[in-house]
């Protein structure tokens, strides 16, 4: 019997509503298996950082899903952020935003996140009361079924205490700076200062000096004694001060004019100044040695001025015994020390640094001659080449200087060695 169309129709509708009711429900349950399996593996993720984390004090733990919304939080993430659990859960994690990092920061994070990889990051959040404090954080993303994230896992350490330590730093670094380049700017000032007013000076000091001494020349005898005495005294003076301005210009040349800086070969320095001081050496019977001095990277003529100073010293301020003068040099870690000890009448521990200091003096001109300067030209001669200068001395019984010159730039200049200039 052959079917009539409508009931092939209807039989044919009937048949295909049962398979799309059985393929609906059958992709419902296969829905709520996927669901039933996510929530497990959300409980399960859960159920991990709770046990992974408790015994961590310190971790602070967090889920949210992909929208930022928090699904967990552990007690230390409560406890820090002063929001109860029931505060937490449901709210967005911008709730912590302190307002402190970008907007192209969080795009980051959450690009990085979104695209299944770890994020690992300084944040800085905000507290309930306001308060802030910084965590360092990793966020893991978790993917569901579909190999997307589902979820994603902060784990964070309170770094508060480091990075208020790093701004303290960071802020202390900044006051040095700003208070080196205050330094270096008034001391380029003085130097200027100091120079153009020595070298000013000089013109109008010479013509002052000249015409005294043609007064004393002219009328010494033939105006009464004072009056010679006068013209002497002021005579005197403007010599005096000629030789202070002219101490003062070289201090201040010292760093102002670039060093010609060469392989110098301090034993021949040390000849060339015993030659110097030769008159003075033999006067007062002076012996002095020097053991093996090494080649420096510096400016001869500014080596051999610090050498000068201090043996001319040790044989000027030198005890009732004839000085015994002895130069050395030792290498010590990245220097080269270099030490001139003498058997004079030493220098009291309170003066130490002082007589570094332009025109410090511990005696009158009339007891040791001089105007001071000797010193504070090879401090700053020293400190020009990197090293420092200082004292060990004891009251009569003589002065060890010591100064350092770095070695370090002799590495790169090996051939110093073959190319030593011959003192002139
Ligand atoms: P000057 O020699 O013109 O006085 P310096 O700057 O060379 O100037 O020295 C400053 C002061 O340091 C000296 O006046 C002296 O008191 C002290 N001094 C320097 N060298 C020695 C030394 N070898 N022994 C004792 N005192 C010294």
């Amino acid at each position: 019997m052959l079917s009539h169309p409508a009931l092939l129709s209807r039989k044919y509708l009937q048949e295909q509503s049962r398979r799309l009711q059985r393929e609906v429900a059958e992709l419902v349950r296969a829905e709520e298996v996927q669901k039933k399996s996510l929530d497990a593996q959300e409980a399960e993720l859960k159920e991990l950082a709770d046990q992974k984390f408790a015994l961590d004090q310190h971790a602070i733990v967090a889920i949210t899903d992909v929208q930022g919304t928090i699904t967990y939080a552990n007690d230390k993430f409560c406890a820090i952020s002063q929001y109860s659990r029931d505060e937490l859960i449901g709210q967005n994690h911008r709730i912590l935003n302190s307002g402190y990092h970008s907007k192209e920061f969080f795009r980051q994070m959450y690009q990085t996140i979104a695209n299944g990889q770890v994020w690992r990051g300084e944040m800085r959040n905000r507290a309930k009361d306001g308060s802030i404090y910084w965590v360092d954080a990793t966020i893991v993303p978790s993917a569901g079924a579909d190999g997307k994230p589902r979820q994603y896992v902060a784990i964070r350490a309170e770094i508060t205490e480091r990075k208020r330590a790093e701004e303290e730093i960071r802020k202390l670094h900044a006051e040095l700076e700003r208070r080196a380049a205050e330094l270096a700017r008034s001391n380029a000032e003085l130097e200027q200062f100091a120079f153009v007013a020595s070298h000013d000076l000089q013109e109008p000091l010479r013509v002052v000096a000249a015409y005294t001494q043609l007064l004393g020349d002219r009328y010494r005898g033939r105006l009464d004694q004072d009056a010679d005495k006068f013209i002497a005294y002021a005579s005197e003076g403007a010599l005096r001060m000629q030789s202070l301005i002219q101490d003062l210009l070289a201090f201040s040349r010292v760093g102002r004019v670039d060093a010609a800086r060469v392989c110098v070969d301090c034993e021949a320095a040390m000849e060339e100044v015993l030659g110097t001081l030769g008159p003075a050496i033999h006067e007062s019977g002076a012996v002095v040695a020097h053991g093996a001095l090494p080649v420096v990277w510096a400016d001869r003529s500014q080596i051999a001025q610090v050498l000068q100073n201090l043996v001319g010293n040790a044989i000027k301020f030198r005890g009732k015994e004839p000085p015994v003068i002895s130069v050395q040099a030792e290498k010590a870690g990245q220097d080269w020390v270099f030490s001139v000890s003498d058997n004079g009448i030493g220098i009291p521990p309170e003066h130490a640094q002082s007589i570094f200091v332009v025109f410090q003096r511990l005696h009158t001109r009339t007891e040791y001659p001089g105007n001071g300067i000797g010193l504070a030209i090879c401090k700053k001669i020293v400190e020009h080449c990197g090293g420092r200068i200082w004292v060990e001395s004891q009251v009569g019984r003589g002065s060890t200087f010591k100064f350092t010159i770095p070695c370090d730039v002799l590495a790169e200049k090996e051939l110093c060695s073959e190319q030593i200039p011959v003192p002139s």
